[in-house]
């Protein structure tokens, strides 16, 4: 007898996973934002849930990526205090404990940096005030082990200039200095068209320098050459997507030489225009063995979990396997591989 979706995505769901890309107000849960924009009297909180919902979740591909990354004006405008990223932190590690993902790496930008992306409400919360409420909201959440990625957000840090960005840095990485156990690596995200890697490398090298691995959202929209310049000018070990790096048999070959990762998110793949299908990803289907990691990227975005994108890509293999197999690969590609339960 065949198997129905159903029956195989509930055997996903209770096999034990790792999410290393994982944004955490891209997993914020729509009734708490809308209760947090009814309490603070924001216009977003006078619609009703259903047409706040539809302003957050996406069910058909955005314009570009500009348009898919449009909820962060909202999140930027409800999320006010340590109080709501507490909250926001702590919801996100359920639900994706309730998704059996036993280890996960959130990413998030920070508040309180010299140079924002425009959305100035919650820089009234201090980097410091935000790392800890996360810190403490991953501490109460029982069953899963939470990390932090700290992301550059390179459409606003890289308009600044150089003496402006060594600033940012150094504000950034003391901030982060004192919350190291649960921040353990940095990320550059946000719009890749007219932000070149490259621009980044002398905050990469300070934060090289300071001890945290490195992972670069590259070859999403754009082509091998900013994988390459992640991977040379800014030492990523880890790259976000990397969807364009198949069509550089060079660059193949490259990555798996230095054992890169990719982290695969084929639902974001399809919702930001990158991909045509997404059950047809470049580097699932690549014939080289290239290592890759399937992630959820959004999952409140995106209306998917980390156990559906696994399905998407398992592509007829037995899915326990291929998820034992996933965990073994993501264990190892770990920042934090010594905080990973022994659950394989
Ligand atoms: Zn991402």
């Amino acid at each position: 007898m065949v198997e129905n979706s159903a029956t195989t995505i509930e055997r996903i769901r209770s096999t034990p996973k790792i999410d290393l890309h994982r944004h955490l107000l891209g997993s914020v849960r729509p009734t708490t934002l809308w209760e947090l924009a009814r309490k603070y009297d924001l216009n977003a909180g006078r619609q009703s849930l259903d047409v706040f919902r539809r302003a957050i979740v996406r069910h058909t591909p955005a314009l570009d990526l500009a348009d898919y990354i449009r909820p962060w004006a909202i999140f930027r405008e409800v999320i006010r205090t340590p109080e709501d990223i507490h909250r926001v932190a702590r919801e996100a590690a359920e639900d994706a404990r309730l998704d059996g993902v036993v280890y996960v790496e959130f990413r998030s930008s920070l508040p309180g940096m010299p140079i924002t992306d425009g959305h100035a409400p919650q820089t009234r919360i201090l980097a410091g005030e935000y790392l800890e409420a996360i810190r403490d909201a991953f501490a109460q959440s029982p069953g899963i082990v939470c990390r932090l990625v700290a992301s550059v957000p390179r459409h606003a840090v890289g308009r600044a200039s150089p003496g402006q960005i060594l600033e940012y840095a150094d504000t950034f990485l003391s901030a982060i200095a004192l919350y190291r156990e649960v921040v353990v690596g940095v990320d550059l995200t946000g719009i890749e068209r007219g932000w070149p890697v490259k621009l980044f490398r002398g905050f990469f090298v300070e934060a090289r320098a300071a001890g945290l691995p490195v992972t670069i959202h590259a070859g999403e929209t754009e082509g091998p050459e900013e994988v390459w310049s992640a991977i040379d000018d800014l030492g990523a070990t880890r790259i976000g997507h990397g969807t364009t790096a198949v069509s550089d048999p060079q660059l193949v070959r490259e990555l798996i030489r230095r054992d890169v990762v990719l982290e695969v998110c084929p639902t974001a793949g399809w919702l930001t225009g990158s991909l045509k299908d997404r059950r047809r990803h470049p580097v699932i289907e690549c014939e080289s063995p290239i290592r890759y990691v399937i992630c959820s990227d959004n999952p409140t975005l995106n209306a998917s979990v980390l156990s559906q994108e696994l399905l998407l890509a398992a592509r007829g293999a037995d899915p326990e396997e291929f998820c034992r197999e996933q965990f073994r690969s993501a264990a190892r590609a770990a920042f934090a591989p010594d905080a990973v339960p022994t659950a394989c």
